[in-house]
């Protein structure tokens, strides 16, 4: 204050001052005040669009301008928990089935492309914010849009608040559907009163968010909301090179009974063609056939284009990033090489303290003896599994070891039974279910797997099984 007055302003505690001035201030005392404008919706949503801009230039940097061409945005749904992320999903889909492809029978490989005014746009259908946290762990940012849903009836609830804060720690766009506007209790202006708190104002009320209230059951507001879509990405000029390399990343993959290992991967860059070799970390393909999310065979996927291939050595991780390389040799050897790099990676770790005294020699056989529980975690949601994993964590005993193979999100699958299987490892579910036919399969792998509803069951049930690992004393 007492510096406020030698500069001429006269203020107190609770008043508001001139940017400038505050400025000026911040300056004297060694800060760079960065003043965003709120109301100035069109300012922030051009600075965003700029560095993501800037991303996609960057990924683009190989490519000769002249070569980008427009490709469709990637979208991804995320929200709370039957805030209706599945139903705006059918409900997307079931409207704009893009054109030509009506015959087909839908299929759900991870991900899908609608038509909408003769332009195309592809969604992510593994709704929620784990299959968007585990490309991003990988590295891959394959999301140019996320949605957020927000049921009018309800609002903002806890994973409302991750996914936003998922989806802005990706910096990746976000549109706003309040969804379920046709229900009685539906309270817009409390969605957007909680927007407002949550630091992301819609832009009726001098914000900078989209947000469009639909109704996925009733159909109401989705037009407007792939509308708002293509005004974004025409924001963010997304462009690739569909004459590059081939590159793109896995969506989820699976292995069939029939046709072996399969996985849907979307094109980033480059057209991927049946015939082309693939390498993906450990795996590789010759790839035999690709299918679009109909079921219909397709030759080639331009950029942004969903393809389920075929032709895999094994399942790749999803999250990953594949690309093409000259051959099905090359492809092989380089997966070779990566698995050879993982084996060495395990061993060395295995192998990190080498003391040579007695009791080092002792306590190496005593660990070399040590039992491990071995431990697949699925569970409902991303938070969940990391809750799971942290009690688990956190269970400590010197005869047993306690080892989490792998953490994922869904349902309980035959690709999990199989993991196990090969992994001697236990599947424990949180707040999750069995897809159909896992249990006979289980059985058959003998393959244990137990689910629980509340986290310290689990946490006594898991030290339960330590404790049945250790033989008897004699
Ligand atoms: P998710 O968990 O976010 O995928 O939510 P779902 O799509 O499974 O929807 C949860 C429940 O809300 C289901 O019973 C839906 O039928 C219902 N629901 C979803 N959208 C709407 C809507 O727009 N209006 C109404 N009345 N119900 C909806």
């Amino acid at each position: 204050i007492s510096e406020l007055m030698g500069m001429g302003v006269f203020a107190s505690m609770n008043q508001a001052i001139d940017e400038g001035v505050a400025i000026k201030v911040a300056e004297k005392h060694g800060y760079l005040l960065e003043v965003k404008h709120r109301g100035d919706a069109a300012s922030q949503q051009a600075a965003k669009a700029e560095e993501k801009k800037a991303r996609a230039k960057k990924a683009a940097a190989e490519d000769d301008p002249k070569n980008l061409a427009p490709r469709p945005p990637v979208v991804c749904i995320l929200g709370h928990v039957d805030h209706g992320k599945t139903s705006l999903l059918d409900s997307i889909r079931k409207a704009h089935v893009a054109s030509g492809e009506a015959g087909g029978i839908t299929q759900h490989i991870g991900a899908y492309q609608i038509e909408y005014n003769g332009r195309k746009i592809t969604f992510l259908d593994t709704p929620g914010h784990a299959a968007f946290n585990k490309m991003r762990a990988r590295g891959a940012d394959a999301t140019d849009i996320a949605i957020l849903v927000i049921a009018a009836d309800d609002g903002f609830k806890p994973q409302t608040e991750e996914a936003l804060a998922h989806a802005q720690n990706a910096k990746v766009p976000i549109i706003v559907a309040v969804n379920k506007m046709d229900v009685k209790g539906a309270n817009l202006d409390q969605v957007k009163a909680q927007m407002q708190q949550h630091g992301i104002a819609p832009e009726d009320w001098g914000g900078e968010t989209i947000t469009v209230p639909v109704s996925a059951i009733k159909g109401t507001g989705i037009s407007d909301l792939m509308e708002m879509i293509l005004l974004q990405s025409d924001v963010l000029e997304l462009k690739a090179n569909p004459k590059a390399d081939p590159s793109g990343v896995i969506i989820e993959s699976q292995i069939d009974v029939g046709r072996g290992p399969l996985a849907t991967v979307i094109v980033q860059r480059g057209t991927l063609k049946v015939g082309d070799s693939i390498v993906c970390g450990q795996q590789w393909a010759k790839i035999r056939a690709m299918y679009d999310d109909r079921g219909n065979a397709i030759k080639e996927a331009p950029p942004s284009t969903p393809a389920r291939v075929i032709g895999w050595s094994g399942a790749p991780d999803s999250g990953a990033t594949f690309k093409a390389v000259k051959n099905a040799r090359e492809a092989e050897r380089l997966a070779e090489d990566a698995q050879h790099a993982a084996k060495l990676a395990a061993t060395s770790q295995a192998a990190a303290p080498k003391e040579t005294s007695i009791d080092a020699l002792f306590a190496n056989i005593a660990a070399s003896q040590q039992k491990t529980l071995k431990i697949i975690i699925k569970a409902d949601v991303y938070g969940s599994t990391e809750a799971v994993r942290s009690v688990l964590e956190n269970i400590k005993s010197s005869k047993v070891a306690l080892e989490i193979v792998s953490t994922d999100v869904g349902l309980i699958s035959k690709n999990d039974v199989l993991m196990a299987s090969t992994g001697s490892a236990t599947i424990i579910g949180f707040n999750t279910k069995l897809e159909n036919g896992v249990t006979p399969l289980a059985k058959h792998h003998k393959v244990r797997i137990e689910t629980f509803g509340i986290i310290y069951e689990l946490a006594d049930r898991v030290r339960e099984m330590m404790a049945d690992l250790l033989e008897p004393d004699l």
